[in-house]
């Protein structure tokens, strides 16, 4: 079972909808149980793997077009 849907069955119990945030990574929603609503993915493994990446990919791009190499 997908994290996102675990959340949605604790969603119809939970009285902390301001714990529902929507994902950086994908238009789903996720209930963010982190002590300091920290949460930014749905799935760290998934969606969180998947930024880390996009970020890394976007940097060294950047980086190529310096005329500076280091
Ligand atoms: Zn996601």
């Amino acid at each position: 079972m997908r994290p996102v849907a675990h959340a949605a069955l604790q969603l119809l119990h939970a009285p902390e909808l301001r714990r529902v945030k929507r994902c950086a990574g994908c238009p789903w929603l996720f209930l963010d149980a982190s002590r300091n609503g920290s949460r930014r993915w749905c799935s760290m493994t998934d969606c969180g793997t998947h930024a880390k990446i996009q970020r890394y990919v976007t940097k060294r791009a950047a980086s190529r077009g310096r005329p500076r190499t280091g």
